[in-house]
């Protein structure tokens, strides 16, 4: 084992026993220059203030390991950078940050050139936007249409508008998904500086400083510039601060940091920020300032326009049936991450087995279980039935009768359709249980189709029947 390798070896066990935050600071950038007189480790590193910290804190921590890894009792020694290497000098950027640091800190940041490490910590700014995420490819339907209008109008007005701008909804609608493009547009407009970051992140990172009494003052240096360096900050998933009242606090004064400079706050949550649990008061407030705006589950119109959007320009788009779509959307989770599972599950199938065309049998049979949540038990078209003569007030003979009344066909329509939607079972079969031949069985499925785009009333029946089943 050379000296590289060595050293390299005791580093990763130093890595593990401390924090990322704390090994990229003072362990990184160490280097093994040689074994003196065979029993001392000599250690360059970066400055005098990493070598100082490094003996005030971590000197037990460094024997232990290179006593683990050497298995000898080897003495170490910390020696700082050659002259001729340069220590980088602040940049204009750290003293901008600095002058708008609290006295207290000032002066410890000004003295210390650890500054620099900052760019270690959180090495090149990068915004975290996924590109793909555009208004472009988000659908917009009746559930999330006031969302993306608000959105838009911040992404045309950041910092002036909605401010902030707080997004809410159940998980899979599309937050995120908005947020991004929001931060994409705004940096494509207006060339401004935009982060988006999880909660979680923003957490970890601010835990950090506590995490470490004696450094916290660096490391809130490094916090400051990450988080008030920007012009536009996104918070996903703001729930996640529940009952964290350190960081909701640096929250609270990143918000109050960024208010004379009209920054643009956008935020996601998975309530309202009324409903927001374990959250300072002061906070809520501030949510709900600037513009709270829901996002609802999607319909089966935006479920079907979703898919078709998505399902648009692949290979196989124009060997797939329409009724492909309307099925996966009446069956699915409203959750567009759900619908985009299935979508993915059907090209493998389609992948393997290769068919001429993806009609509603194809797709039962090779979705079903995907679709599975939703799916109903074994005795599904009896089921099915009960639930529907229930609904309609008459009874299951009834609905097996050659009554032709029209309500009565209009729920023995409805119940075929449920059963040809919502189980495994073949036209032929379903047919046979309402004493009726395949055909009626196709004709049914293609009328309540049909009724569905057109009334909400049928609409709103259906969901009702099936919310009973
Ligand atoms: P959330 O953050 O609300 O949990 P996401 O934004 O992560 O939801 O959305 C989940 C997935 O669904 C993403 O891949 C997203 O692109 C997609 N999605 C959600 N809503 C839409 C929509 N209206 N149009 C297109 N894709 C959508
Ligand atoms: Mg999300």
């Amino acid at each position: 084992m050379n000296n590289n390798e060595l050293w390299a070896q005791i580093l990763s066990r130093i890595e593990s026993s401390v924090s990322t935050m704390i090994y990229n600071i003072y362990f990184k950038d160490t280097t093994l220059l040689n074994i003196d007189n065979n029993n001392t480790l000599i250690i360059q590193v970066k400055s005098d203030f990493i070598k100082n910290h490094l003996q005030n804190h971590f000197d037990d921590l460094i024997s232990e390991k290179i006593k683990e890894i050497s298995r000898k009792d080897y003495l170490y020694e910390l020696v700082t950078s050659p002259p001729e290497v340069e220590i980088p000098k602040k940049k204009e950027e750290d003293n901008e940050i600095i002058s708008q640091l609290p006295l207290e800190f000032k002066e410890t940041v000004e003295n210390n050139p650890v500054i620099n490490v900052v760019d270690e910590v959180f090495p090149d700014y990068n915004d975290n936007l996924n590109p793909n995420y555009t208004f472009d490819n988000f659908v917009v339907g009746k559930q999330n249409s006031i969302a993306v209008t608000c959105a838009k109008a911040v992404a045309d007005n950041p910092g002036t508008l909605y401010n902030p701008l707080f997004l809410y909804g159940k998980s899979g609608l599309g937050k995120t998904h908005l947020m991004h493009a929001i931060g994409n547009e705004i940096k494509k407009k207006w060339n401004k500086r935009v982060l988006y970051i999880s909660s979680k992140q923003f957490k970890e990172d601010y835990q950090e400083i506590f995490s470490n009494r004696e450094t916290n003052k660096t490391l809130l240096a490094a916090f400051k510039k990450k988080y008030y360096d920007i012009d536009v900050l996104i918070i996903d998933d703001i729930q996640f601060l529940s009952s964290a009242e350190k960081t909701q606090e640096e929250l609270h004064n990143t918000f109050e940091a960024f208010k004379p400079f009209q920054k643009q706050i956008i935020i996601s949550s998975d309530t309202s920020p009324d409903d927001l649990q374990k959250f300072e008061d002061r906070l809520k407030t501030r949510f709900a300032w600037g513009m709270s705006v829901q996002i609802s589950p999607p319909d089966f119109d935006l479920k079907v326009e979703i898919l078709r959007n998505k399902m648009a320009g692949h290979e196989t788009a124009n060997r797939i049936k329409p009724e492909v779509l309307e099925y996966i959307a009446s069956n699915s989770q409203s959750d567009v991450r759900h619908l985009e599972g299935i979508i993915n599950r059907l090209y493998v199938m389609i992948m393997m087995y290769q068919p001429e065309v993806v009609d509603l049998e194809f797709a039962q049979k090779y979705l079903a279980d995907d679709i599975a949540d939703n799916k109903y038990s074994d005795n599904s078209i009896e089921k099915i039935k009960k639930a529907v003569a229930d609904y309609y007030n008459v009874t299951v003979d009834t609905l097996k009768s050659k009554k032709r009344k029209a309500e009565i066909n209009k729920a023995r329509q409805i119940a075929i359709y449920l059963c040809t939607m919502n189980t495994d079972e073949t036209v032929e079969r379903i047919g046979l249980s309402f004493n009726r031949d395949h055909a009626t069985v196709i004709h049914a499925r293609e009328k309540i189709t049909e009724d569905l785009k057109n009334s909400e009333q049928i609409r709103q029946e259906i969901k009702e029947i099936k919310d009973k089943i």
